[in-house]
Parts: structure tokens; sequence; C-alpha cells
């Protein structure tokens, strides 16, 4: 489970995250929506610890990560799948997936199989198993999308934060990329989802937050935020 409390986070002087909180409980997908500039991905980099939080609190199934630097935060079995297909290029999409699992061979936390992983992970995008000998950099978008993706999925991890997986992509590929966060779910997998598809984003989470210039407007289970007619207006394309 993972807790924020009253974050506040930003950039130099600027402040952009006023004072947030979010609870991400075991075995729930939590998706976090807003307009572009609202401080989605800030959360996302304040809780891998990207960037440091000014104030508030950040905890991993108790233990505070606030603050703490991205590959001890890594360790503790959270994963960050960023936003905007950042893979290592000039490595082969099997070395990227096995550099995914490589905080937990440091950790305390179970090593477990990483051999066993690499091809569930496979099964899981097969796009990425037809092309499990390529060089990450010469994937298209969309697969280097998904190769982020499975990457995150390979520190066997506690929570996954998933920045807008589906950036980008072609229509069939944003819907082939809501199975797989479905199927993840379906394994369990506890996930805090970013996304500009809300209503998609919706479908699949349990609960959802509204993130408004820095602070949660509106937060309740996902059914009940899609027929929440503001919501709709602002971010479901009206009606
Ligand atoms: P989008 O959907 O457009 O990515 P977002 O909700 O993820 O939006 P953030 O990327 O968190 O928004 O940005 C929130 C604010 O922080 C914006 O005003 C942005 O200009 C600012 N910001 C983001 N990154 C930086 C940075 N590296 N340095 C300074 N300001 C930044």
């Amino acid at each position: 489970m993972l807790t924020i409390e009253n974050l506040h986070a930003g950039y130099g002087k600027v402040e952009v995250l006023h004072g947030i909180s979010i609870e991400v409980p075991k075995g729930q997908v939590i998706t976090l929506i807003g307009s572009n500039g609202a401080g989605k991905t800030t959360t996302m980099r304040a809780i891998s610890g990207m960037i440091a939080p000014s104030a508030g609190d950040i905890r991993l199934n108790g233990e505070r990560i606030a603050g703490l630097e991205p590959f001890h935060i890594a360790k503790r079995g959270l994963a960050h799948s960023p936003e905007g297909r950042r893979v290592f290029a000039t490595m082969s999409v099997a070395d990227n997936l096995l550099l995914g699992a490589f905080p937990r061979l440091t950790g305390s936390r179970p090593k477990g199989d990483v051999a066993g992983d690499l091809e569930r992970a496979m099964e899981l995008f097969p796009r990425l198993k037809e092309r499990r000998t390529q060089l990450a950099g010469t994937l298209s978008g969309g697969e280097q999308q998904m190769l982020a993706m499975a990457r995150a999925v390979m520190l066997n991890p506690e929570v996954v934060l998933l920045d807008e997986p589906s950036m980008g992509l072609a229509p069939i590929l944003v819907e082939e990329v809501f199975k797989i966060i479905g199927r993840l779910k379906e394994q369990g997998v506890t996930m805090l989802l970013v996304e500009q598809f809300a209503a998609a984003a919706l479908a699949v989470a349990d609960y959802g937050y509204v993130l408004e210039n820095g602070r949660i407007s509106v937060h309740g289970p996902a059914a009940q935020l899609r027929d929440d007619p503001a919501v709709r207006a602002a971010y479901l394309g009206g009606g």
C-alpha cells in the first residue's frame, strides 16, 4: 500500500503540488486525472524520488520513502514507468527488461525468479517477445512505451506508477495498453495510473482522484467519478 499525505513539491522556488493526499491500496488500480499542467507527472516524480518533496509524507507499506534516492525507492519495490518512452536505446529489449529487475537483486526483498518473470513479461507483451534481441532505440514509439511498462513490471513491484502509458499511440495500441493494464490488475498488480484518456482510465480503475492546479479537487470510486456531471464535463468529453 502506498500512502501520500499532504505532499508539496515543485521545481526550484515554484511549488506545483500544494498538499495532495492519495492512497493506493494493495491490489487496486488508482487513477489520477487532470488537465495539462495540473501536476500529474510531478506527483509521479515526487513519489519515485526523481524530485524531492518539500513537505509531506510518502509511505510504502508503512515505511517512509519521501526524499530517498530513486534507486533506494525502487529497491523497496516501487516501479516507475515514466512519461515519454525512456528506454535504454543501445541495449536490447531483453536487457532493458533485465535492468528493470536489477534493484530487486540488491535490496532486501525476495529476489524471486528473474528468468521466469522475463518469460512472463514476454507473454504479456507479445510485441516485445518478437523483438527480444532488437535494440530498444530501433523500436517504434508504441513498442518503446510498452517496453517501459514491461520494465517496470520486471521489478515485481509492490506498486507501479504508470505515467501516460498510452501517450502518442495509435488507437489500436491504446486499446492493447489498456488490455495489458487490465491483465496486470487481474494478476493483483497495484497501480497508480496517470492517463489522458480519463474514461478508459476510470473504466479500469477502482478509485480516482482529480488533480486541479496542484490540489485534489474531487476523489471517489471510479464509477462515481464517471457519473459526476462536473467530471464528465471537464474530463470525459461533456454530457
Ligand atoms: P501534462 O499532462 O501536460 O504532462 P501534468 O499534469 O503531468 O501535465 P506536470 O508535468 O506535472 O503536469 O507539470 C506541472 C507544472 O510543473 C507545469 O506548470 C510545468 O510547467 C511545471 N514543470 C514540469 N516540469 C518542470 C521542470 N522540470 N522545471 C520547471 N517546471 C516544470
